[in-house]
């Protein structure tokens, strides 16, 4: 672990490419035995931070909201675990950016994984305050836990997604993990699942 890196300050640059990577490892029963610096901004960041600081000895499922993103999860940590190196572009975004990011999940001895997670593209955007709302299980509001678009009647852009849901910025909902099917069979695909 070297000095905490400026992680955070890097997504905001506007640069379309980040070198930053939020990197972290588990053992065969799930519980997360390191994360790097960046980890602790990236929670912070991403309106995690009870995450921040004290991940370590946590499930990494316990991490997950959501039931479809939790079996999603544990098929993709037993494939991985077969000894195949998994290599999947996911969403992450901030209210104030859009954050385009690719996971690989790579397997070790005693079943332990290391994840690393590359930011690829950050586009900056007038910030969505929905992002930001509290994750309450069973909200009425869902958001695919795998490429952030909002369930509005269909999976839309969090921007489509406020106008069609006619949400107010000053009384935003809490809203909930899912997966749209989209994401449920290209992650799976893409996993060789
Ligand atoms: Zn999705």
């Amino acid at each position: 672990m070297g000095a905490r890196a400026g992680s955070v300050v890097a997504f905001r640059t506007g640069s379309n490419r980040t070198r930053d990577v939020v990197a972290y490892r588990i053992d065969a029963r799930d519980s997360i035995i390191g994360v790097n610096d960046a980890w602790d901004a990236f929670a912070r960041a991403n309106n995690a931070p009870e995450l921040a600081g004290t991940a370590v000895g946590l499930s990494v499922l316990d991490c997950i909201t959501g039931v479809e993103l939790g079996v999603l999860w544990r098929d993709l940590l037993a494939r991985a675990r077969t000894g195949v190196v998994l290599s999947l572009p996911y969403r992450c975004d901030s209210p104030g950016i859009r954050r385009y990011l690719e996971l690989t999940i790579t397997p070790h001895a005693d079943g332990q994984l290391a994840f690393e997670s590359v930011t690829r593209v950050a586009e900056a955007r007038p910030p969505e305050s929905l992002l930001a709302a509290p994750t309450v299980e069973g909200a009425a509001i869902l958001t695919c836990g795998w490429c952030r678009r909002i369930w509005a009647s269909e999976w839309l852009e969090v921007e489509e997604a406020v106008i069609r849901l006619s949400l107010l910025e000053s009384d935003l909902p809490p809203i909930n993990h899912g997966l749209c099917p989209e994401c449920d069979r290209r992650v799976r695909a893409a996993a060789g699942l």
